[in-house]
């Protein structure tokens, strides 16, 4: 489906890199208002604080609820910044509309449920607001572009996607995976749609947060949403990952912003050398497979299984070896590897059948 029409999600606000930052949630008026005042001196022009929070233990502090929506209302006609909150149900959508904040994000739990998500885009239905998507919670680049759509169908022009992380159960060192590969897969399949980065909810960790941002906008994001609360160590939720706006000010301030276009000096010479390795790598391959289908032919002829695990084992081990002495990473070159196995297991199973029916 193609998404074109977008408006800045923002309006009159053209900043680039667009920075929005606030805190987990809204704890108490003194707290939002502290946190506002602090945040528009520096500049920030859009302000989020979680109303309706999205906790994984009952139990937890689950946001103070409409009250909150008066402080923010007050954030809006103090300090003119803009306001945003997350919306989890079509209430939550239409009392935000009613207290006429300028946006809403949709959360990662709720991106990743479709029937939610079709409820807040049918409620969102008409409404002139920003709509910030964050990311699933798994990675799945559809299930994300899905819920794109469905709010986009829905009429909502000010769009903008927002990439948060994913959750693992491996061990890293982040709160939520950055997986990078899937925003930017995402920003190929819909180029006009503006997408911003959370490094809080990707590190999990304050100490992360300066790293991560710049790395996201030598990626080309186009803007950060940063959690700051005056006071992050008593903060009611996701306490280890706020800074303060005055932490927030020295981040802010020591981003490098990379605007030399891309196609500057000896990068097309580079490139040119890039496409040619590019194009061996794939004319080996395509040698490797019809090898591998020979093998396959092979097999069949003399009954043999055809996964050969002791061969498969010792491959990998050989060409991640290799890998190390070239200081190529081992588990780059061994999810390569899996793939391209998996790629000649599956033609040989094709390979397999073919001759089954013939017999
Ligand atoms: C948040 O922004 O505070 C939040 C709960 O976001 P996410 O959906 O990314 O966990
Ligand atoms: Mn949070």
């Amino acid at each position: 489906m193609a998404i074109s029409d977008l408006q800045r999600p923002f309006g009159d606000i053209a900043a680039e890199p667009l920075y929005i930052a606030g805190p987990c949630s809204a704890e108490s008026r003194e707290q939002v208002l502290a946190t506002a005042a602090a945040l528009a001196h520096l500049g920030v022009p859009i302000f989020r604080a979680g109303v309706w929070k999205p906790r994984t233990k009952p139990g937890s502090f689950e946001g103070m609820g409409a009250e909150a929506l008066v402080w923010l209302q007050e954030v809006k006609q103090r300090y003119g910044m803009k306001v945003v909150t997350e919306v989890a149900t079509p209430e939550h959508v239409e009392m935000t509309l009613a207290a006429g904040l300028d946006g809403v994000w949709v959360g990662a739990r709720t991106t990743t449920n479709p029937f939610a998500t079709q409820q807040i885009a049918d409620a969102l239905r008409g409404a002139d607001v920003a709509v910030l998507v964050k990311n699933p919670v798994i990675p799945d680049v559809d299930l994300w572009v899905g819920a794109i759509e469905r709010i986009y169908n829905s009429g909502v022009r000010r769009l903008c996607a927002v990439h948060r992380g994913f959750g693992t159960h491996e061990t890293t060192p982040y709160r939520n995976a950055p997986h990078w590969s899937v925003p930017i897969e995402l920003h190929r399949r819909l180029p006009s749609l503006p997408i911003l980065c959370d490094p809080s909810h990707i590190g999990g960790r304050r100490d992360m947060i300066a790293s991560l941002s710049q790395q996201a906008l030598d990626i080309g994001f186009d803007g950060l949403m940063i959690e700051s609360h005056p006071m992050p160590d008593c903060a009611l939720s996701d306490a280890a990952q706020q800074v303060t706006p005055e932490t927030l000010g020295l981040i802010l301030g020591d981003l490098a912003l990379r605007r030399t276009p891309v196609t500057h000096g000896a990068l097309g010479d580079f490139r040119m050398h890039i496409d040619t390795i590019d194009s061996k790598i794939i004319e080996l391959l395509a040698e490797r497979m019809s090898v591998s289908r020979a093998i396959g032919e092979y097999k069949i002829a003399h009954d043999m299984a055809i996964v050969q695990h002791d061969r498969y084992n010792e491959l990998l081990l050989s060409a991640e070896s290799k890998a190390e002495s070239l200081c190529v990473s081992r588990t780059f070159i061994n999810q390569i590897f899996s793939a391209i196995h998996e790629e000649s297991v599956r033609q040989q199973i094709e390979l397999s059948r073919a001759s089954e029916k013939k017999v």
